[in-house]
């Protein structure tokens, strides 16, 4: 017999052992798991054994206790950018996600996605594509699923055709949740973003605290990757032909006074922190979704290595996505989404090479543990921590850059690619 709440985070307490996707508070019809935040300010269920009626589904759409199948057949990998500027400028990469949701289907369906409201991040829906604009640009941190996947069940069983879009161990925790009640996922699209992890929120929310104190205005918009582009945030049209700066991975912070603060990636000490593994989710160092095979019809990433293996894709640097398609809903997508993009087919075995979490999970830093009592500790400033923490940059990075950079090496490569006829 199945004891109660018998997953394997509660059974254990071993953090890394929860991925967060709330299958099992949203299952239990009885309020006996619900969500609530850490000390480092990612969430986990919390357990109330009176409210418990012993059912076991919790166990049963945890995907650490139940594993996902992954989809196996035929891959078909696609490189390219939208042919909307506009889509492009507003989007992460090259605005893949826009360009699918643009060729589904043309009525009776239903969109969920991640949106930000201020630090705030949550899993939403909208009923009319011309409302996605709030589920573009990727948020890292992890949203909160809220009531998403019995939203997704509702509107399945009502016979509507809906595309749910989230990481890797969302769509999983999804795929167990609609298991359970035999849902018909025929009309159902999965559409996942590679991910390398999900850092705690408490660093943006040190940092808010010190811009509170220092400009006297909290932080109202935060892109962690904005373009600078012919369009503004809202999409207007600014009139100002600017080349785009997808590769800097820019980040620009909106106060609510209406301060401006941007940031390039090199000199960005969120950006060092995090990718320096320092402060991901634990259960993030043993994703189980970092392999070639996915849990998703629809992978979707930054075109990384553009610069090396399809030079001709890169189009100024205004930002261009990877699609991998991992089914045969994904490659139908797929067939129709080329009409919207420019791009062309990739060889897989390139686009993985550049894709790390499509290979391994990333390593947990040694230093992670001093690093997060750190953050956690109200007395120590955040420009403590990026003194302490934050790589500065190199000469030869800064070189690598800015001056022998991405646009340099395309230039070079389509001049060799032109003299060598490739
Ligand atoms: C936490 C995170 C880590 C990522 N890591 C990588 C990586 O290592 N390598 C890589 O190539 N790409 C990564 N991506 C994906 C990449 O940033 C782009 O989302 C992707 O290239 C699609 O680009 P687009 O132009 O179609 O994007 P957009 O239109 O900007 O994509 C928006 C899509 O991302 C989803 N999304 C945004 N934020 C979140 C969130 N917090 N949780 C769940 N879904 C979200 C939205 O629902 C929507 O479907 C990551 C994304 C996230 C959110």
């Amino acid at each position: 017999m199945i004891e109660m709440a018998d997953i394997g985070f509660l059974r254990t307490g071993i953090k890394s052992e929860c991925l967060g996707c709330e299958a099992c508070a949203q299952i239990c019809a009885h309020g006996a798991l619900k969500m609530v935040t850490d000390k480092e300010g990612f969430r986990y269920p919390e357990f109330n054994k009176d409210l418990c009626v012993n059912c076991g589904l919790c166990n049963m759409v945890c995907p650490e206790e139940v594993s996902v199948p992954k989809y196996t057949e035929r891959q078909i990998a696609f490189g390219g950018y939208s042919k909307d500027e506009r889509i492009r400028c507003l989007s992460t990469s090259g605005g893949a996600f826009s360009c699918i949701v643009d060729t589904w289907f043309k009525e009776g369906y239903v969109i969920f996605g991640a949106v930000a409201s201020g630090l705030d991040v949550y899993h939403t829906c909208v009923f009319d594509k011309k409302d996605i604009d709030s589920f573009r640009k990727s948020k890292y941190s992890q949203s909160r699923i809220g009531s998403s996947y019995k939203d997704v069940r509702k509107f399945l069983r009502e016979g509507r055709n809906v595309l749910f879009s989230g990481t890797p161990c969302q769509i999983a925790g999804l795929r167990n949740f609609l298991k359970i009640g035999k849902t018909d996922i025929t009309r159902l699209l999965t559409v996942e973003v590679v991910c390398e992890g999900v850092p705690s929120p408490l660093y943006v929310e040190k940092l808010d605290r010190y811009l509170k104190d220092h400009y006297g205005s909290s932080i109202s918009s935060l892109d962690y990757r904005f373009k600078d582009g012919k369009y503004d945030y809202e999409g207007h049209d600014k009139s100002v032909l600017r080349k785009g700066r997808w590769d800097f991975q820019v980040m620009q912070i909106i106060l609510g006074n209406g301060k401006e603060l941007r940031k390039d990636r090199w000199f960005n000490p969120f950006w060092s922190i995090w990718l320096n593994h320092l402060m991901n989710r634990p259960s993030c160092y043993n994703c189980p979704f970092t392999t070639k095979d996915r849990v998703a019809d629809i992978t979707l990433g930054d075109l990384w290595g553009v610069h090396r293996y399809c030079p001709e894709l890169y189009g100024e640097n205004g930002g261009a996505s990877v699609i991998v398609s991992n089914t045969e809903k994904g490659n139908e997508i797929l067939s129709e989404v080329y009409k919207v993009m420019y791009g062309h087919e990739l060889d897989l075995k390139d686009v993985i090479s550049y894709q790390g979490p499509m290979r391994r999970c990333i390593p947990e830093n040694p230093a992670r543990a001093e690093f997060m009592e750190e953050l956690e500790n109200p007395d120590i400033s955040i420009q403590k921590i990026n003194e302490k923490w934050a790589k500065k940059p190199s000469l030869k990075l800064l070189f690598s850059k800015y001056i022998w950079g991405n646009r340099q090496k395309v230039r070079f490569w389509k001049f060799r690619n032109k003299i060598t006829g490739k």
